[in-house]
């Protein structure tokens, strides 16, 4: 039987999350409680480009839809693979690694599973929102490597 029954896969739905997500099945049972949850940093307004009078700026709801949309569908692909229901697939909205705290700490997670990079590559010696989670959350942690040493 795993020690963890509760866990929180934290996926940035980039090609790497598939690798994310089977780390951590490895690290539970059948029996473990999996959680998948991608955070959605909102966006107001977006930058169309200048014209002579200045920035020209357009509202965000139809593109936020539509991104609403295509998340929904990898989400669910992802989940789908690792047989994680979509009662149990979260599309959240806010800043990335306090939100992945709060959902850890609110649904007595015991376990959170993440990469050790995300999309925006390997610059650091762990991504920002792995460092950050790793330093405030109450539970364990896995990183899961994304790139070799
Ligand atoms: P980063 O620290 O941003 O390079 O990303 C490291 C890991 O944090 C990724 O591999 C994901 O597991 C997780 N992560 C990054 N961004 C998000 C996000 N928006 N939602 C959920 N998890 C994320």
């Amino acid at each position: 039987m795993s020690r963890y029954s509760k866990i929180l896969v934290a996926v940035d739905l980039s090609d790497e999350s598939a690798e994310v997500a089977r780390k951590a099945m490895q690290a539970g049972d059948k029996e473990s409680d999996y959680h998948l949850v991608f955070v959605q940093e909102p966006m107001d307004s977006v930058y169309l480009g200048a014209v002579p009078y200045g920035p020209v700026f357009v509202g965000m709801e139809e593109i936020e839809t539509r991104l609403k949309s295509e998340l929904e569908t990898r989400m669910q692909a992802l989940g789908g693979k690792f047989d994680i229901p979509e009662s149990h697939q979260h599309i959240l909205s806010g800043k990335p690694a306090p939100e992945i705290r709060r959902f850890a700490d609110e649904n007595s997670v015991d376990l959170v599973v993440l990469g050790t990079h995300g999309q925006k590559g390997m610059q650091l010696l762990l991504g920002s929102t792995a460092n950050s989670v790793l330093h405030g959350v109450c539970c364990d942690v896995l990183a899961v490597r994304i790139y070799p040493c």
